[in-house]
């Protein structure tokens, strides 16, 4: 079958034409790949930084955001079948660890994510356990099914902040940033604002449904209107989605007493936090997220995307066929797309 692999410990992927057909397992289902999303994880296995060096076993196919149809199934699978339309969720558990066997997991010990521990959906076919696949609803248009992995940190980090008739501040409008604007007005968000450093995505929030979109790199001034906006209290949740430590300073300064925080973006290092008066004094709730919830987020963004309500099509820009994977990560790496999709089998 045709692949992407990491093939070797530097930079860059090598698309193959002859790798071996993934083995199939009693429990596993086999999946033809449809589409397949690009996410900032693949830019890192790509760039082979310190983090992709320290975790991803050279050899692996890459990949773990897809929509693709059920080819076989293993002997002991009950619930799904072949021709079924599916996506999954890529984090595969034991099963056997405290949070596994208590409801949470989402952020199990044993976890092995597809992509980046084993093979992943760059390629024709991926082999991945019944438990984890989301049969899909026949009204998701694939173009959306292929974003459910990122689309679900989004539902996740919006409804365990709880944003229903609340103020909101997103810091960062990557991709998933740019979802949350969408989610949590479908959510109930009442207000909406965000801040980044990249004026064509501040814009798209707007269009979303932001109320303001400040550019970060001109100063805090946007922390007073919003306090001024705010009966002088500040905003009553903050998603944080950059990673960047000054957004993570400024989004608490500008969260009210009180307030909820949701911190889904990763810190390329340890901030210089207040803790003290950001956190303690504050009385606020400090929520890490991880992942999806399994499988309440999916069950969510299922609902989420009958609705209606969510605006996807101005963010996922781009389409390549896989054969032009070096033109899609390019895409991708430039900003010039936001969420670039390869087609596999289509
Ligand atoms: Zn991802």
């Amino acid at each position: 079958m045709r692949a992407l692999i990491k093939h070797h410990a530097g930079e860059g992927l090598r698309f193959e034409s002859d790798r071996p057909e993934p083995e199939v397992g009693p429990n596993d289902v086999l999946i033809r790949i449809r589409k397949a999303g690009i996410c900032g994880t693949d830019r890192h296995i790509w760039e082979w930084d310190d983090w992709a060096a320290g975790r991803i076993p050279v050899g692996i196919v890459t990949g773990h955001e897809f929509v693709g149809v059920v080819e076989r199934v293993g002997s002991a699978v009950t619930r799904v079948i072949p021709g079924q339309r599916v996506s999954a969720e890529g984090h595969i558990t034991a099963g056997k660890d405290f949070n596994s066997r208590t409801g949470n997991a989402h952020i199990a010990r044993d976890t092995k994510i597809i992509g980046v521990d084993r093979d992943g959906c760059f390629a024709d076919l991926m082999a991945i356990p019944e438990e984890n696949v989301w049969p899909l609803h026949e009204s998701i248009p694939d173009k959306y099914a292929a974003v459910m992995d990122p689309l679900g940190n989004a539902v996740h980090t919006v409804m365990s902040a709880g944003v229903s008739a609340s103020s909101v501040l997103i810091s960062g409008v990557g991709i998933i940033g740019l979802m949350a604007v969408t989610v949590a007005k479908a959510a109930g968000a009442s207000r909406i604002y965000c801040t980044d450093v990249n004026p064509p995505r501040l814009a798209l929030a707007k269009k979303l449904g932001a109320v303001e979109a400040f550019d970060a790199r001109e100063g805090n001034g946007w922390i007073e209107q919003i306090r001024d906006e705010t009966r002088g209290e500040g905003v009553d949740v903050l998603l944080e989605m950059s990673g960047a430590s000054p957004a993570l300073e400024s989004g608490f300064e500008a969260l009210r007493n009180g307030g909820r925080a949701a911190l889904l973006g990763l810190l390329a290092k340890s901030p210089t936090f207040d803790f003290n008066k950001n956190v303690i004094f504050k009385g606020c709730t400090v929520l890490g997220i991880n992942g999806r919830r399994m499988f309440e987020t999916w069950y969510q963004m299922e609902e989420l995307l009958l609705s209606g309500r969510l605006e996807l099509d101005q963010i996922v820009t781009h389409e390549f066929p896989i054969e032009d994977y070096e033109k899609a990560f390019a895409t991708m790496i430039s900003g010039e797309g936001i969420k670039v999709l390869m087609n596999v089998n289509e």
